[in-house]
């Protein structure tokens, strides 16, 4: 009997455990282990663990339709884990195991565990890399150390793919996967769950947006939105790639899109490098560590009650729908600990509260990029201005009008920045603080900790 455990990576195109596990004859049994109590205590919100799970039981029906047995452990966490896999590979008499590899601290804790226990029980283990570009480690400099800024990091990544763009595996010929017409009135929901709505979304993204001139345009839909997606793995990094890769050829590799997933892979294989990362610590040693942390702005950060039009969108946007634009993840996070002081460990972890699409390392590095802590982060003295942002990416203000409706009447021109006499009348906060003024302020502090 032929294991394979799946853990993120819920699809059964590109998925190299599955196919080489199907590849090998004999009969093939699949496990997924669902560890909400794990997830909850990682920080993870309601809404990943639930698209998580729904779309496991997706592919359960999809697998069982098949005949191929799958089964679902209920409730483990990383350490009861280990045991209940062990117990169900030797009721099931099973002989190899096979899985994708993850790279956190926690994860490679788990999976070494699970390989000691599969290597005293006889059993053979095959792992295989699959969510990103590539394998964390694989992109490094001469000397065999890590990149500790992004653009060397992608122009060696690049020539690597410019040689050898990698594969995606096809789904493999035991299994069928139904075809994409099949979407139906699902297709109404932002984020439909199953692997051909991931596909979908990436073909549609394709054809139709224009991503070099919208993709800083939270007002209109001008990126592809796969984030919740790649989170769970519905789709790989590597299938996108390979997709743009037959539509526009090699060029494809060093397009504006596809670096952006290279951003993923850098902050992956940062903390893939520096486990420090994963526990909290600051990429820099000198990093500032004494935020002013001011409660009542925290809370009125997190409410998206702040009577900065941009800021509180943003908030709202994520409370409602549980993702955020990025060029307004940036705005927020700056404004968070460049103009309030509060720890980037705070805004880090309401993130990972809400966000469908919350992934420890792209949101560690976005939060650490964004608070001037990060490898390659914008210098302290680089505060987004969130009056010009908010008139440069959002020029008619519908964005700010969609999450934050008491601004409805006002025209372009006053929405950015209302008088204190129509936030009452709109019934809309004042300002929190009057940010000339935070602004220099703010500085000083920063220079000060420098000194
Ligand atoms: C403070 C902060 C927190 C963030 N937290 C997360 C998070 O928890 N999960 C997450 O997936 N992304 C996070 N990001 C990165 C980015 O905002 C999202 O990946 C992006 O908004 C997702 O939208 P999209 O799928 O339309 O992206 P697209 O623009 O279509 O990009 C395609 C894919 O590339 C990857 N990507 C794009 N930008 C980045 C980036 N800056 N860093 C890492 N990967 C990137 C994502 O996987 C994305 O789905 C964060 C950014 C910041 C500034």
């Amino acid at each position: 009997m032929n294991l394979v455990w799946l853990r993120n990576d819920l699809r059964l195109e590109d998925n190299p455990a599955l196919w080489h596990a199907l590849e090998q004859g004999g009969p093939v049994m699949v496990v997924y282990c669902d560890c909400e109590p794990q997830d909850r205590n990682h920080g993870e919100s309601r809404k990943k663990i639930a698209f998580r799970r729904a779309h496991a039981e997706d592919l359960a029906n999809k697998l069982r339709q098949q005949g191929i047995k799958f089964q679902m452990l209920e409730g483990l966490n990383y350490h009861t884990l280990p045991s209940q896999i062990q117990k169900f590979w030797k009721t099931h008499k099973v002989t190899k195991l096979y899985f994708n590899e993850n790279y956190l601290l926690n994860e490679r804790l788990r999976d070494q565990h699970v390989i000691n226990s599969a290597k005293n029980d006889q059993l053979v283990v095959h792992t295989y890399p699959a969510n990103y570009l590539v394998p964390p480690g694989s992109v490094r400099k001469q000397d065999g150390s890590m990149y500790h800024v992004f653009t060397p990091y992608k122009k060696k990544m690049v020539s690597q793919l410019l040689v050898n763009p990698g594969k995606s595996y096809p789904v493999h010929g035991k299994v069928k996967i139904p075809n994409h017409s099949k979407l139906n009135n699902e297709t109404k929901a932002i984020w439909p769950v199953g692997e051909q709505a991931a596909f979908h979304a990436l073909q549609q993204f394709t054809q139709n947006g224009d991503y070099d001139r919208y993709r800083d345009r939270p007002d209109v839909a001008g990126t592809s939105q796969l984030s919740p997606y790649l989170a769970i793995g519905a789709i790989s990094a590597q299938q996108c790639l390979q997709f743009w890769i037959s539509l526009f050829g090699s060029e494809a590799i060093e397009s504006k899109w596809v670096s952006e997933l290279m951003w993923r892979d850098f902050y992956s294989d940062l903390c893939f490098e520096y486990p420090k990362l994963v526990k909290g610590q600051p990429f820099k040693r000198q990093a500032v560590d004494d935020w002013q942390n001011n409660m009542d702005y925290f809370g009125a950060w997190k409410a998206g009650q702040t009577g900065f039009p941009i800021i509180d969108a943003g908030m709202r946007q994520m409370l409602t729908t549980g993702w955020m634009h990025n060029r307004v993840r940036m705005l927020v996070a700056s404004f968070l600990t460049k103009l309030c002081l509060v720890d980037w460990r705070m805004g880090e972890k309401v993130f990972m509260e809400h966000l469908i699409d919350g992934d420890f390392a792209s949101n560690n590095g976005g939060w650490q990029w964004s608070s001037a802590t990060g490898c390659d982060a914008a210098p302290y003295f680089r505060v987004f201005n969130p009056w010009t942002q908010s008139k440069k990416f959002d020029p008619e203000g519908a964005y700010i009008k969609k999450y934050v409706p008491e601004l409805q009447s006002l025209s372009a021109k006053d929405i950015h920045e209302p008088s204190a006499q129509q936030r009452m009348d709109c019934d809309y906060v004042q300002t929190i603080f009057n940010y000339k003024e935070r602004r220099e302020m703010c500085l000083s502090w920063y220079k000060s900790k420098k000194n």
